[in-house]
């Protein structure tokens, strides 16, 4: 993404990028600014696992001369392109949304009770990661002196944070049908892609999606330029991800959506519907999903679960995570070597 929104600054083609930071002052919050230089892109760079206000910068937007770029997420692209109908002045500044998938973002207290629970007092810390170190990364606070703590066994995709999510997902977030912000032009993912042995095969790659023609011209000119460096995967035989993704949204979130609205509570309108062949798992799962994350809401509970999963005790909880995603990937392995295909 930064790659792209590099290339529009770069050419002129804008003369800012609305993007997200940690806070200098406070950081463990996050916070949106508009990017015009190489640094403060950099600065941007890296996915933050926290609500961040981005509409705040609309109205800053408004105020300046200029044509601008954004990077957002799902719910944020929404927004804007209602807002879009309604303030053409707006939206004549604005020439190209860059979009993130999303599988669900965190309350912007998960950061300051994670470093109580973890012991490091807030006036300590220069800097906080969602995914810092080696990719897929892990969270982590940067201190003052240097130091860079770890704030949980393992990495992003196998350690705490895969939990955390159950705790700390907003009630939004829990309404979302978009995993892959389908009114962006662009939209970039990672690229969790794993080869038949179980073993990631696009390691610190994203994965762009194309979805409009100006979309498709930002892509191919900053290709062309060497901005960014591209590999089809369209015909790629392991393109299968986002599983999980699809089940929350795609089977979860609608069931959760109904069950809300006949409940009387806020829900976003969508063009789409209840899927018409939900079993009753999928309805358990709902339940069971809401439960959890209603007790998330209480703080001594959602503190506890922080404290066992950022602790030594959760370390066998991932081993075994780890043990059957490779059991797994050896038998696909298995089932897919010749000889074991069917004829
Ligand atoms: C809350 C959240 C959930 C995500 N869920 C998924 C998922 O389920 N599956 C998946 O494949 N990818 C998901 N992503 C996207 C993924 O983590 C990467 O951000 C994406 O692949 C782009 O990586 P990159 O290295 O190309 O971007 P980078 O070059 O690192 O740029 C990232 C851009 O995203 C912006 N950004 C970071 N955090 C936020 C935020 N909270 N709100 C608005 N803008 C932000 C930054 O300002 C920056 O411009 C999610 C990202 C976020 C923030
Ligand atoms: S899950 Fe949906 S509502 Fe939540 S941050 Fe992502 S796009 Fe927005």
């Amino acid at each position: 993404m930064t790659g792209l929104l590099h290339h529009l600054l770069k050419t002129g083609a804008v003369d800012g990028c609305l993007v997200t930071r940690m806070d200098r002052e406070r950081p463990w919050a996050a916070e949106p600014f508009i990017a015009t230089t190489f640094e403060e892109l950099c600065a941007s760079q890296g996915s933050r696992y926290s609500v961040i206000p981005l509409n705040r910068l609309w109205s800053e937007v408004r105020q300046r001369p200029g044509r601008y770029a954004v990077a957002c997420l799902p719910c944020q692209t929404h927004g804007y392109r209602n807002l879009q109908r309604r303030d053409p002045a707006l939206a004549a500044k604005l020439s190209v949304v860059i979009g993130l998938y999303c599988g669900g973002s965190l309350e912007p207290t998960l950061a300051p009770e994670m470093l109580a629970v973890r012991g490091i007092p807030r006036e300590a810390l220069a800097d906080f990661k969602f995914r810092g170190g080696e990719w897929p990364g892990q969270m982590q606070a940067i201190l003052k002196d240097g130091q860079v703590r770890p704030l949980h066994y393992s990495n992003y995709k196998d350690g705490a944070y895969n939990y955390l999510t159950s705790l700390y997902m907003p009630e939004r977030c829990q309404t979302c049908l978009d995993g892959s912000n389908e009114f962006a032009d662009v939209s970039v993912s990672d690229a969790w892609t794993r080869d038949e042995k179980g073993d990631y095969k696009f390691k610190a790659h994203s994965r762009l999606l194309v979805r409009t023609p100006r979309g498709a011209d930002l892509v191919r000119r900053a290709a062309e330029a060497g901005d960014i460096v591209l590999q089809d995967v369209s015909s790629d035989p392991s393109y299968r991800t986002h599983k999980l993704q699809t089940r929350r949204k795609g089977s979860l979130a609608p069931l959760r959506v109904d069950r809300w609205r006949k409940a009387g509570r806020r829900v976003p309108g969508y063009d789409r519907g209840l899927p018409e062949d939900a079993t009753f798992k999928e309805r358990l799962a709902e339940r069971l999903s809401s439960a959890l994350l209603r007790a998330g809401k209480w703080k001594p509970f959602r503190m506890a679960a922080m404290g066992f999963l950022t602790s030594r005790y959760a370390i066998p909880l991932v081993k075994i995570r780890l043990y059957l995603k490779k059991r797994k990937y050896a038998r696909r392995a298995r089932a897919s070597a010749p000889g074991n295909q069917p004829q």
